[in-house]
């Protein structure tokens, strides 16, 4: 290395605030000079144990880095000052697609597989929520070669996602559904915390542009370090998990379907969209139409007679064979209709009307109609309880 490579080396380690393996990177930019993150660390300490440090060489080297940099040089925070120590060196591939299979891993421990593993992994359990805290055996394999320091922010990280996003469920009725971008924004506010403990560990980490949610889900980006590696890793792991459990809530609301709502509904709730009469409460002619929350779809409460005459063609003149939702044209499923039909008498015209071009006419006749076997994969998936307002909450 010559005087001044290795001049504005040390002024970078001892003023600029970077991480080691950032002014790896710019070493290499600037004076095609190879020299690891490690060695950096080790020069910078011995240069610091053998210097008297004066102001006017401080001013010097700011000049050096000013001219470098074409811009101010601001004193941010020397390298020997860095408390997490011996700089991370894990290599991370330099561009990634998450998404395309074919491509280079992320790094040796982990790819596009070992997400599909690990979604598969949550999927498989009864109750995936309780352990979205915890590493599947993919990710500890990549976790673990990142060291302790870096292992110990980010599962502090993931820990703290977790409990964030558990709280979020509990308070949220389980057919309402999370939008992709609701996900991502989180996902984004904790990674933002990774980053700010991550750079009082090693200093500012290495961008790589920005890294948009879509990005993430979506595109190849650049890795430009050990920071910006872990930072995905973290992301992919926090996506990966609100895959699983995104995928559970949604088996969760197609097994139940719709359920039956008793107590007395809030106003903007309370007519019927189809006859507008009033749910749980007796019309002008002393009659009262049941109220179901449609989970399986929308949400929306709807009179169950109206429901029956809505998908039934024979139930009620003039309303033809309907089997999407009235209010969000979603298709119900045939076990929608087969414990409609169970618990509210739609006729068996639907069925047949159906048997053209449905194969598997047969296997559904077999079939247990409606709640038993729909009720025990409720249970199974999170022994979930429905609430007097029909909310469920698992
Ligand atoms: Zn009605
Ligand atoms: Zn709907």
């Amino acid at each position: 290395m010559d005087e001044e490579g290795r001049k504005t080396m040390i002024a970078l380690a001892h003023l600029s605030g970077w991480s080691a393996e950032r002014i790896s990177q710019k070493m290499r930019k600037w004076y095609h000079i190879v020299v690891t993150p490690g060695n950096i660390y080790m020069m910078y300490q011995q240069w610091t144990s053998n210097s008297i440090l004066q102001a006017p060489q401080e001013e010097k080297m700011r000049e050096l880095l000013s001219a470098k940099l074409h811009a101010d040089f601001g004193f941010q925070r020397p390298l020997s000052e860095t408390p997490g120590g011996w700089p991370i060196t894990v290599k991370f591939a330099k561009r990634w697609n998450p998404k395309d299979l074919d491509n280079r891993s992320l790094c040796k421990y982990y790819n596009a597989a070992s997400r599909t593993h690990t979604i598969g992994h949550f999927l498989a359990m009864v109750r995936p929520l309780d352990a979205i805290h915890e590493l599947s055996p993919t990710e500890e394999a990549a976790v673990a070669r990142l060291g302790p320091v870096v292992s110990s922010i980010l599962t502090s990280v993931l820990n703290r996602w977790a409990e964030h996003f558990r709280g979020k469920l509990q308070q949220l009725p389980f057919w309402k559904n999370i939008s992709r971008d609701n996900h991502a924004e989180t996902i984004m506010d904790f990674l933002k915390i990774f980053t700010d403990e991550w750079e009082e560990q090693y200093g500012i980490m290495a961008d790589c542009g920005s890294v948009t949610p879509d990005q993430l889900i979506r595109h190849t980006f650049v890795i430009r370090s050990t920071g910006q590696g872990a930072k995905i890793l973290l992301g992919l792991m926090l996506a990966d998990r609100s895959i699983a459990i995104e995928k559970k809530r949604k088996m969760l609301k197609e097994s139940v379907g719709y359920i039956k709502v008793y107590c007395p509904l809030p106003m903007d709730e309370r007519a019927c969209p189809i006859c507008s009469d009033d749910l749980n409460f007796p019309n002008a002619e002393d009659v009262t139409e049941q109220a179901i929350r449609l989970v399986s779809c929308c949400g929306q409460i709807i009179g169950a007679k109206c429901l029956v005459a809505w998908i039934n063609p024979l139930a009620g003149a003039g309303v033809g064979m309907n089997n999407s939702c009235p209010h969000c044209r979603s298709f119900f499923s045939r076990e929608f209709i087969n414990k409609l039909a169970a618990e509210e008498g739609v006729q068996e015209q639907y069925e047949d009307s159906q048997s053209d071009t449905d194969g598997d006419k047969d296997i559904e006749d077999d079939a247990e109609p409606g709640g038993e076997i729909q009720d025990g994969v409720v249970e199974d998936f999170a022994g979930i309880e429905v609430g007097e307002e029909g909310n469920v909450h698992f």
